[in-house]
């Protein structure tokens, strides 16, 4: 459970006083009630002194009397007279006269064996015995014996003396009565009061015979009254308290009576001292009470107010209100302290706020804002439905760079652009890489777009190296090209990837694109998978070439296929090149060379002799194992390179024309023979491939296909084959589809032919029955 810190303080202080006050109340109790104890035995033994005395005094003042009286004639005639006559009343008469002389209460003649011959008063004691208590003062006594006796339930002090003749012939005894008045009178001058009861037994409590006060108070003080001083007394108001002590009185010959004698002192007066000091001492605790309740409130004003205060400010600096300036908190050290920690924390929360708000928001390479900001951004934009323009500027070969240059001066390249482009007014993202989004403020036109890409291209230095910068842009117009933002960033990849393919700086968005793009992402798809499957989708068919001079089969080409079960037939035009970007070509040609060098084998086991062409992408030519594997599948087979040919395209020997050059050096020593694809749809002269290790060039279709109409491609051809022929190059014409050409091939010098005009591509299978028919017949061996 919580309570307040005033609630707290005030417990702690009230509990110190009220503890403070117990301990003074108990010490000064046990000190005084010890002193006044002390005192208060010794007035008990006092009054026991003074009770004595008393008695004492009293007896010897009866006993001298009773003494000489019992020496007198007149005493022992009347005890022979009493005996002799039985003349009492005379006797007693006699009594009568002592009693007045004496101050006794009673008198008696008793007889030796202590019967009583004559009492007055109590005339009923005659003739009967005196108690055994009497009977014993008897054996002693001399002159006179002083003692207690019972008489009719009340005590007496009696006095007894013989009477002597000269020998002893009788007793007078005198007595007084212990009565109240008696007690009372004594009390006086004891200070103290007397009480006379029975003796305590442990059935029955005891009883008060006489007593100096009211018996109702007597026997008050015989039930209540202790030897000390009682601290419940004190506390229960200590009215009428004693404190009362049973004394022995056996010297006195009380001893064998069934009485004892009580001295009780009134103790009110003590007690009432004591309930004084109570009263002051719960008053001053009464006081400090309130006092420390206004110390209290005036502390709890002095912290809890500010506390509290503070507590309001941190909860508002918890909900993020870090601007306030936190509450006058007084001159109270500590808690000013904690104000202070607290304004500290609030501009420490603050400052890392804005950090992280900062890093939520931001590129923390290039301080550029980051994907995420970028993102709200252009749904905010969009959501607004105004029309701005989108400009994806990408790194060209950013990884190359980092690879060539180092991370860190990859690094610097982008943080460079970034600060290039933040010239240009407007928002400015980094995506991911190389890759930027920037909204210029009003649509760039493209000149502007111009200035802006050859601003981002100059190369960054970096110390002594300068790194050659290049950038393509794309364009996308919101709204009208996307309509999330997650949309947008989807098609500014499908536009840097067609801007990637196509190799140009600017390309702008337009449906075709995607579709492009997405059926190029569903062919890399189903091409892996189909590479992946057992059952290949793939497939070969081989093209005749024919040998214009001797018009035989020399050779065959070898053409890809695909149908898959997806997307249909895909032409290889389409699926090669993206199986070259996507890296998959490596396993298509795998496939193709394992397939043509097992179709080659059936076609030298029925006898054929013609070689056999296989296509290589650019790729492939540059994958020094790939071609390692091919010389190691011809091994197996028993085929020899001779028995293949291998054409590639022109474009392929200057993308990277070093390696490339090396593995046809190499390949060529080893016995394989190149020819040059697609020749004359790219830039490469004669004399450059003369220089190469080439044998054959194929003239590219688009060349041939009209060759019997067009007088321009008649020109071009015509000449291609005188010049290849300086150069020693064999030529093949490729696309040939009708006599007319083919005849033109022939006599121009053409050494081979391919196209629908001898045979469409076809399949192991059919082309044995076509070998069979052809007029082109190939030497078979046998
Ligand atoms: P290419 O190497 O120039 O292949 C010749 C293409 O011209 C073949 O198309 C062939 O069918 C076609 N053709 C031959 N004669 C005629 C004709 O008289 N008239 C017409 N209109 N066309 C003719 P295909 O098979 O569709 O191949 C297209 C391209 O795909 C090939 O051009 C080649 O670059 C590539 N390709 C095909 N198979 C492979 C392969 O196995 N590996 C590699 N790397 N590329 C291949
Ligand atoms: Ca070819
Ligand atoms: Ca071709």
């Amino acid at each position: 459970m919580q309570i307040s810190l005033r609630h707290s303080l005030f417990r702690i202080l009230l509990g110190g006083i009220v503890i403070t006050a117990s301990l003074i109340l108990v010490s000064v109790w046990n000190g005084t009630a010890s002193l006044v104890q002390d005192s208060l035995d010794k007035e008990i033994d006092v009054a026991k002194e003074i009770f004595k005395y008393r008695l004492e005094a009293q007896a010897s003042k009866i006993g001298q009397i009773g003494y000489l009286s019992s020496r007198q004639y007149s005493v022992i005639s009347a005890v022979i007279r009493g005996q002799a006559n039985d003349d009492v009343a005379t006797t007693e008469s006699y009594l009568d006269s002592l009693i007045l002389r004496t101050d006794a209460d009673w008198a008696a003649y008793l007889g030796l064996n202590g019967e009583v011959v004559a009492s007055s008063p109590k005339e009923q004691l005659i003739g009967e015995q005196i108690p055994e208590a009497g009977r014993a003062l008897l054996v002693d006594a001399e002159n006179y014996e002083s003692g207690f006796l019972i008489i009719s339930d009340s005590l007496y002090h009696v006095v007894a003396s013989p009477v002597k003749m000269p020998i002893t012939i009788a007793y007078t005894m005198f007595g007084y009565e212990i009565n109240d008045h008696y007690l009372s009178s004594l009390s006086n001058i004891m200070q103290a009061e007397v009480i006379v009861h029975s003796t305590t037994d442990v059935t029955s409590e005891r009883l008060a015979i006489a007593s100096s006060v009211e018996p109702a108070a007597a026997q008050y003080i015989l039930k209540t009254g202790s030897e000390r001083l009682n601290w419940l007394d004190f506390l229960t108001g200590g009215k009428e308290s004693y404190v009362s002590r049973q004394v022995d009185m056996s010297d006195m010959g009380l001893s064998g009576l069934p009485v004892e004698i009580t001295i009780a002192l009134d103790v009110t007066k003590q007690y009432q001292g004591f309930a004084n000091l109570l009263f002051s001492i719960v008053i001053i605790s009464v006081i400090a009470s309130a006092v420390s309740l206004m110390v209290v409130m005036l502390l709890s004003h002095r912290v809890s107010r500010p506390v509290s205060r503070l507590v309001e400010a941190v909860d508002s600096i918890a909900d993020g209100n870090y601007e306030q300036t936190l509450p006058d908190t007084g001159n109270l050290k500590e808690i000013a302290d904690l104000s202070h920690a607290f304004s500290s924390m609030q501009s420490n929360l603050k400052s890392r706020e804005e950090r992280i708000r900062f890093q939520a928001q931001h590129d923390m390479l290039t301080g550029l804002h980051n994907r995420n900001y970028v993102e709200e951004h252009i749904a905010a934009r969009l959501q607004s439905r105004e029309s701005f323009q989108v400009i994806g500027i990408s790194v060209n070969g950013f990884r190359t760079i980092n690879d060539l240059y180092g991370y860190v001066n990859g690094d610097k390249v982008l943080q460079v652009t970034a600060q290039r482009l933040s010239r240009w007014p407007g928002m400015a993202a980094r995506l991911a890489g190389g890759e930027i989004l920037y909204i210029s403020e009003t649509a760039l036109d493209e000149l502007q777009l111009e200035t802006l890409r050859h601003i981002l291209e100059q190369s960054v230095e970096v110390g002594l190296v300068a790194i050659p910068v290049k950038v393509s842009l794309v364009l996308l117009q919101c709204p009208a090209d996307a309509e999330s933002a997650e949309d947008l960033f989807r098609k500014i990849n499908i536009v840097n990837d067609e801007a990637t393919r196509s190799g140009s700086w600017l390309v702008q968005y337009d449906d075709d694109l995607e579709k492009h793009y997405l059926r190029r992402l569903a062919i890399i798809t189903e091409l892996k998978r189909s590479l992946q499957s057992d059952r290949s989708e793939l497939s070969m068919v081989y093209q005749p070439k024919v040998a214009l001079d001797s018009m035989t089969v020399t050779s065959m080409e070898a053409l890809v296929r695909w149908n898959s079960d997806a997307l249909g037939f895909v032409p290889p035009d389409e699926f090669i090149g993206i199986a070259e970007q996507a890296g998959l070509i490596e396993q298509v040609t795998t496939w193709v060379m394992g397939q043509t060098i097992s179709d080659l084998s059936r076609f030298r086991a029925q006898g054929y002799t013609f070689s056999i062409a296989m296509n290589l992408s650019s790729h492939d030519i540059q994958n020094t194992a790939l071609l390692e594997r091919l010389i190691l599948m011809l091994k197996d087979a028993n085929l020899t390179p001779q028995d293949l040919e291998l054409e590639i395209t022109e474009s392929d020997l200057v993308e990277d024309a070093v390696l490339a050059i090396e593995n046809m050096r190499k390949l060529k020593a080893s016995g394989f023979r190149f020819a040059i694809d697609d020749f004359g749809t790219g830039y490469s002269s004669l004399a450059y491939l003369k220089n190469l290790p080439v044998t054959t060039i194929k003239i590219d279709k688009s060349f041939i296909l009209n060759l019997a109409t067009d007088e321009n491609d008649q020109q071009i051809v015509h000449t291609v084959l005188s010049l290849a022929h300086i150069f020693e190059l064999d030529v093949v014409a490729e696309g040939v589809e009708d006599e007319v050409s083919m005849v033109m091939l022939q006599e121009w010098g053409c050494d081979i032919a391919q196209g629908y005009h001898i045979s469409r591509p076809q399949p192991a299978e059919q082309l044995f029955d076509w070998l069979r028919n052809t007029p082109y017949q190939n030497n078979k061996e046998r």
